[in-house]
């Protein structure tokens, strides 16, 4: 297959944002009555990705679709991608077990309003309220529950978790069904312009000249950015009117994940099924469970699910800040200039005394910690939240700061836009905001993506 030298809707990265905006441009010119074109000579929407499909972040995602957010405009987001998710559950090996965010006595208040927002969108939760409340609702679905320090828990009825290769191919079967090519092991390397716009992009397989561009790199967001020379910085106007000048505009998080080598069944909940996705954030101490010692006196958190990829219970914990030139980092972000990617014993002893602490079921189960390696590089803005808008005249860039695999929605809303018809949901994701002090809502929760 011949690379086609020019196309309307050029899309560059093959992971969720991707796949899924290039699966509704097709939908959109279906629509029209278009029947988008798909041979060398023309062809309407291409993706090309430097590897393949989901070699990037959506392919090492945890996988997990919740809505626990304290900012109202990520809830709206994220209650429309859980209902794309809830289209088609089998194509996109999306598991509705629904979601809990357990909490300690500092976050209650967020939880709280969390609750009523989400309430007042339909989207179905229940609190529960109290230590002795939340510890019987608990054992209610764990008879061996056990975490101490919890006075509120928010049961989110919706979301759950997806696997994440499969459900990137069951997109990307989406996408071709929609009249779009993928064609991988094709990297840009520059860009070409007419005026402000992007008019072709120069890939190891040749110039493909574009009407429209759309970026989806994930991790390597940074790497396109500069390419285009966007701003490396950024002016940011606080709460209190003051300005913060010369922010950089990208930074990396580490994401700590692992494996527990038991059987997926092993968390089965009381009535033999799947249980929800935990998310457990206290203030009690965390002791280890292999030699009595204190691991965190501070409030530390984790989250844990079945997995039936890697074959046991899948989780992870806070992420830390990446120290690393960013530059180096953005390059290959998986690669071996980025060592915070390989999750040490320090995060496997953390991580399986902190199960220890949830549930009885866990206690002696660390050496089952798995020795492959998991978790991988987060690309944020300077506020953490995604930027999803338009540069250049005619590039898309779609910046989701690391909240991502959930957002299964962004692509048919991306396409709306591009489409001409707006979207409301993605209005308070611009790059203006910074500037403008239009910022999002800073919840207390550890994590810099809650
Ligand atoms: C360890 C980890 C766990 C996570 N867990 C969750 C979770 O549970 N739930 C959740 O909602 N989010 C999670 N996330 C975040 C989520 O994975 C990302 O936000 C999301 O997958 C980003 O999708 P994307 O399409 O923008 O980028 P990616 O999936 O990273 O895809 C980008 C693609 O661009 C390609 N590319 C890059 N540079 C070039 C180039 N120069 N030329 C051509 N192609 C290029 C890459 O090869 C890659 O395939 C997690 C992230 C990590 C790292």
């Amino acid at each position: 297959m011949a690379t086609p030298t020019r196309v309307k809707y050029l899309i560059i990265g093959a992971g969720i944002h991707g796949l899924s905006t290039a699966w509704h441009l097709g939908q959109h010119m279906k629509a029209k009555g278009q029947e988008p074109r798909n041979t060398d000579e023309a062809c309407d929407i291409l993706i090309i990705d430097k590897d393949g499909i989901a070699s990037g972040a959506s392919g090492i995602a945890c996988g997990v679709v919740r809505n626990n957010y304290y900012q109202p405009a990520m809830r709206e987001l994220m209650a429309h991608s859980v209902s794309v998710w809830e289209s088609d559950p089998e194509a996109f090996s999306y598991n509705p077990v629904g979601y809990m965010q357990i909490s300690h006595e500092g976050m209650h208040e967020n939880i709280c309003e969390i609750y009523e927002q989400q309430k007042a969108i339909g989207y179905e939760s229940s609190l529960i309220e109290g230590k002795d409340d939340c510890t019987a609702y608990m054992k209610g679905i764990f008879d061996d529950w056990q975490a101490q320090g919890i006075t509120s828990v928010l049961h989110e009825k919706k979301g759950g978790y997806a696997n994440n290769t499969k459900a990137m191919y069951g997109l990307a079967e989406k996408a071709e069904a929609a009249g779009a090519r993928i064609m991988t092991g094709t990297e840009v390397t520059g860009f070409q312009y007419s005026g402000q716009s992007v008019s072709g992009v120069e890939t190891s397989k040749g110039l493909i000249e574009c009407d429209e561009l759309i970026v989806g790199v994930g991790p390597w967001a940074k790497t396109i950015w500069d390419m285009m020379d966007l701003p490396k910085t950024v002016d940011i106007k606080a709460a209190d009117g003051s300005m913060h000048t010369d922010v950089n505009m990208w930074i990396y998080w580490s994401l700590q994940e692992g494996t527990l080598g038991v059987d997926p069944n092993f968390l089965k909940n009381n009535e033999g099924g799947m249980p929800p996705v935990i998310h457990v954030d206290t203030d009690a101490p965390l002791i280890s469970d292999e030699d009595g010692s204190v691991i965190s006196e501070d409030p530390w958190g984790i989250y844990y699910k079945p997995d039936f990829h890697f074959n046991g219970v899948q989780g992870g914990a806070m992420p830390f800040p990446v120290e690393q030139d960013a530059d180096k980092v953005a390059v290959d972000p998986y690669g071996p200039a980025s060592p915070d990617f390989v999750v040490g014993p320090e995060f496997a002893h953390m991580w399986s005394s902190a199960l220890a602490h949830c549930q009885k079921r866990f206690e002696g189960k660390g050496h089952l910690f798995g020795k492959e390696p998991s978790g991988g590089i987060g690309s944020f803005t300077p506020d953490s939240f995604p930027v999803f808008d338009r540069f250049r005249e005619n590039v898309y860039f779609i910046a989701d700061s690391n909240h991502g695999f959930k957002m299964l929605g962004v692509g048919a809303l991306v396409a709306d836009d591009i489409m001409g018809k707006g979207s409301a949901l993605l209005e308070p994701f611009r790059f203006s905001r910074f500037a403008e002090g239009k910022l999002h809502p800073v919840s207390n929760s550890p994590y810099p993506w809650s």
